[in-house]
């Protein structure tokens, strides 16, 4: 177990567990590295002192004597196409650590370098999305939706070419619970060893679904699980307003978090088409999209489980479809439970929520704001149709539970994709002050505080982000 070090212990039992899914790599040597963003209270969690972790090199990938860090493979479906080997282009896993607290997380670096499955890519990450995936990992942390974490960002000295031009470079450190992805499974199970795949599931099962190793069928019972931390997963994106950008099944986790924040951002008007992300041309991964996107996800996941969940491959489809199957209905039961919340209600009432979806639609009103809106009166004046509204009001009121406190639910602060820019902008031209401010106001979403008005305001976009490239 970790102490409170800049330095913990780094264990490899992923490694250990499937040695044809990795490869040796070091992290390429930083030239001149400053920490520009750490996250005290997640090293603290970790157990590791913050102070030393900044002077101690980890954090752009010095390990001690004797770690091994590794390059993950894994496969996937990018928009839909199958490439059978993707991995670890600019990413290293330097370990996992365990926390004080028993639980176990993995230590990644992204930009650190082209390992063997970079393709066509530089191994480098620039400035301005490395602090995206940050601050992103902040917000999303502090909405209370499962998430990988941003410990430290730092630059590195170099520039890295863009087609922009130059741009500083930079490695993101990041904790996730793992980084198990649906398509490791691809990968596993298109490599056809058997040993080999059930080893990946006895690990995932282990260290993410444990309960289904004491089920009568665990990789089925495992399947499941899968399943449903992805449909609460995503309810949860849906609640907040979160557009991934990228949902390919390499960006799937099995653990149910969010990860690899790409060209992702918070929608501001309420719109099931908004796409941001310039790589998305036909608008695959559009809000709206994302639910029925896991559930195709995770049907290819069952795809590999097949020979595990049943020697009969007849019996396994079956009971693989069934599964997959109960996405929607475990999806709608989060969302739901989720709309009700945020709405106050006694309990969940689909048709007023639809109709509330296709009046904030159809109306093109700011997500975050009409949540938050107090007392009704306010949430009335964003309407431009206002009857249309008061007669929604009329069912609302009738079903709302005077003890609910919805603001418990409903953020003040989001990271509106117009001040993300301009931060990360303002940035990479050589001032963080924007940067730091955003990551204090999105740390504390839920409380409301004087002078952060603008953070209230949605943008008047379109806006397009960028992947991490
Ligand atoms: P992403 O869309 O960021 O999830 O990345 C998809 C794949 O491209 C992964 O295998 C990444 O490791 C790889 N990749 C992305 N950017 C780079 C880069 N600059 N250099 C090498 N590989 C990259
Ligand atoms: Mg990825």
């Amino acid at each position: 177990m970790s102490t409170a070090l800049g330095t913990p212990t780094l264990e490899d039992t992923y490694a250990r567990a499937v040695p044809g899914l990795v490869l040796p790599f070091t992290a390429a040597p930083a030239p001149d590295p400053h920490v520009v963003a750490l996250d005290e209270d997640l090293a603290a969690e970790l157990g590791l002192d913050p102070e030393a972790l900044r002077s101690s090199g980890l954090l752009v990938g010095q390990v001690p004597e004797g770690v091994r860090t590794v390059a993950q493979v894994y496969a996937g479906h990018q928009f839909g196409m199958y490439q059978p080997r993707l991995g670890d282009g600019r990413a290293v896993l330097l370990g996992e650590i365990v926390a004080p607290d028993g639980t176990r997380h993995d230590l990644h670096l992204k930009g650190s370098g082209r390992t063997p499955f970079a393709r066509g890519g530089d191994g480098k990450a620039a400035l301005g999305p490395m602090l995206r995936e940050y601050v992103m990992g902040v917000a999303m942390h502090a909405l209370g939706v499962p998430t990988s974490r941003g410990l430290a960002v730092s630059t590195t000295g170099e520039r890295v070419p863009r087609d922009t031009g130059p741009l500083p470079g930079a490695v993101l450190a990041r904790v996730a619970s793992s980084h198990l992805r649906v398509g490791t499974f691809q990968y596993a199970a298109a490599a056809g060893d058997a040993d080999q795949l059930r080893a990946l599931a006895d690990h995932a099962i282990a260290r993410h679904h444990p309960q289904a190793a004491d089920a009568e069928e665990p990789y089925l019972e495992f399947y499941r699980s899968v399943v449903d931390a992805q449909a609460s997963l995503v309810a949860r994106w849906m609640l907040v307003g979160f557009v991934h950008g990228v949902m390919n099944t390499d960006n799937t986790t099995i653990s149910g978090e969010t990860i690899d924040y790409g060209p992702c951002a918070f929608i501001d008007r309420y719109d099931p088409q908004t796409v941001f992300s310039s790589i998305d041309h036909a608008g695959r991964y559009a809000f709206g999209n994302q639910p029925m996107i896991a559930r195709w996800n995770l049907a290819r996941l069952g795809e590999c489980l097949l020979p595990l969940i049943d020697a009969d491959s007849e019996v396994a489809i079956e009971n693989a479809t069934a599964v997959v199957t109960s996405f929607t209905e475990r999806y709608d039961g989060y969302f739901a439970q989720g709309m009700a919340a945020k709405l106050g209600l006694a309990e969940p009432d689909d048709q007023l929520v639809r109709d509330l979806l296709t009046l904030l639609a159809d109306q093109q009103i700011d997500w975050t704001t009409f949540f938050r809106a107090r007392p009704r009166g306010e949430a009335r004046d964003l309407f431009l149709d206002r009857e249309a509204f008061d007669a929604w009001a009329v069912r609302w009121e009738a079903r709302r539970d005077p003890a609910a406190d919805p603001d418990r639910v409903n953020p003040v602060y989001v990271p509106r994709n117009h001040l993300v820019d301009a931060a990360l902008t303002a940035a990479e031209q050589g001032d963080l002050a924007p940067f730091r401010e955003m990551v204090d106001v999105v740390s504390r979403p839920f409380e409301e505080r004087p002078g952060l008005e603008a953070w209230t305001e949605p943008g008047t976009g379109p806006f397009v982000t960028y992947c991490g490239t």
